[in-house]
C-alpha cells in the first residue's frame, strides 16, 4: 500500500539517522523531504502546508534539536501529526436499531456494488442480517452484478422487475425489512462516470425521503485529487457519515487517503484492500499512520 509514500517518507526520516546530534539545516532538510514525499504522493497542497507547518512547530516546540534521539522524536512528530490528519474515526457502524438503513453512494466504478457486499459479509459475520436494495436502475446489468455479490456473501436482495422508480424500491425495502426480521438495510444507488444534477437529485430525494441511518460515499483510492473532489461535491449535497476508500491494495499513491478527511471533514470509515468480498477494514488512523511510517 503506498510503496512510494512509505518508501520517500521512510528515506526522508532515515536520513536524520545516525547523525549524532542534528542541526537546525539537517532537520530542515529532513522536513523539505516529507514535504516533497506529501506532494508526490499527490497529497492536496493546502493540506501538505498545513501538515508541515503542524510538524515544524511540534518538532521546534519539542525541542527535538535538543533531544537524545533527535531523528526518533522527529519520527515521533510525523506519527502524531498523521493520525491527526487522517482521524478522529470511528469505524462503528452503530446498528443499534432494529432496522438499521445505510444509504451507499459513489460514482460509477468507484466499488459501491462491491462494497455493498462486503459491508453485507461483515454485518452477517456480527450475527446480524443484512438486505441488499438494488436503487440502481440506471444499467440494468446492476440488478444483477448485486445479486451475484448478495449470493457469495449469503445475504438477500431486495429488487424489483421493471421498476423505475429508486425512491419507491427503497420505501419498500425498509418495509420488506421491517416485516422480515431484517437488522440492516444497504442502499446501491445509482452512480454515474461523473457528477451531474440529475444524480445528485435522485439521491437528495432517496436521502429526504428515505431518513437513512448513515450515509456513506464510495470513492476509488487509485483516482488522487478526483476522489477528494467528488467527496466534496457528494457531501455539499448530502452531509456524508464517512468515506470508504476502496483499491488501497492497487498502486494508489496514498494522497486521497491522507487529503480527504482534512479537505472534506468526512471521516474515512473502512478501506477496501481487495476485490474479494473479505477484503474491508475498519479505518484506524494510529494504524494506518504506523503502516504508512512502517
Ligand atoms: P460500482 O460501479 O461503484 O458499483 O463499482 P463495482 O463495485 O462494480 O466495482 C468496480 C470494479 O472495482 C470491480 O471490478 C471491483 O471488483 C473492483 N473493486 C472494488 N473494490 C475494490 C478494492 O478494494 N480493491 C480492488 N482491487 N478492486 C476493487
Amino acid at each position: 500500500m503506498f510503496a512510494s509514500l512509505q518508501d520517500n517518507l521512510r528515506t526522508a526520516l532515515k536520513s536524520l539517522r545516525g547523525k549524532g546530534k542534528l542541526t537546525d539545516a539537517n532537520m530542515r532538510d529532513g522536513l523539505r523531504m516529507v514535504e516533497e514525499a506529501m506532494i508526490e504522493a499527490d497529497v492536496a497542497y493546502p493540506v501538505v502546508q498545513d501538515f508541515m507547518a503542524r510538524v515544524s512547530e511540534e518538532a521546534m516546540g519539542q525541542k527535538v534539536l535538543k533531544s537524545l534521539n533527535p531523528d526518533q522524536q522527529l519520527v515521533g512528530v510525523v506519527h502524531e501529526q498523521l493520525i491527526q490528519l487522517l482521524g478522529p474515526v470511528d469505524p462503528s457502524l452503530h446498528l443499534e436499531k432494529d432496522v438499521t438503513v445505510l444509504m451507499m453512494c459513489g460514482l460509477q466504478g468507484a466499488g459501491k456494488t462491491t462494497t455493498c457486499g462486503k459491508l453485507a459479509r461483515l454485518i452477517g459475520t456480527e450475527g446480524k442480517k443484512a438486505l441488499l436494495v438494488a436503487a440502481d436502475l440506471q444499467r440494468p446489468a446492476a440488478v444483477q452484478q448485486l445479486h451475484v455479490v448478495g449470493e457469495s456473501v449469503g445475504a438477500k436482495v431486495y429488487s424489483e422487475e421493471n421498476a423505475s422508480d429508486p425512491i419507491a424500491v427503497c420505501q419498500n425495502a425498509v418495509k420488506f425489512a421491517r416485516e422480515n426480521g431484517i437488522n440492516v438495510v444497504i442502499l446501491d444507488t445509482a452512480g454515474r462516470l461523473a457528477i451531474d444534477e440529475e444524480l445528485m437529485e435522485q439521491l437528495k430525494t432517496i436521502d429526504r425521503k428515505i431518513g437513512p441511518d448513515q450515509c456513506f460515499l464510495v470513492v476509488d483510492g487509485m483516482t488522487g485529487q478526483d476522489a477528494v473532489n467528488s467527496a466534496k461535491a457528494f457531501n455539499d449535497a448530502l452531509e456524508l457519515d464517512g468515506v470508504i476508500m476502496t483499491k488501497l491494495d492497487g498502486d494508489a499513491r496514498g494522497g486521497a487517503l491522507l487529503s480527504v478527511k482534512h479537505v472534506t471533514g468526512v471521516p474515512i470509515k473502512f478501506i477496501g484492500i481487495s476485490e474479494h468480498m473479505d477484503g474491508l477494514e475498519p479505518f484506524y488512523a494510529d494504524r494506518m499512520a504506523g503502516r504508512i511510517l512502517g
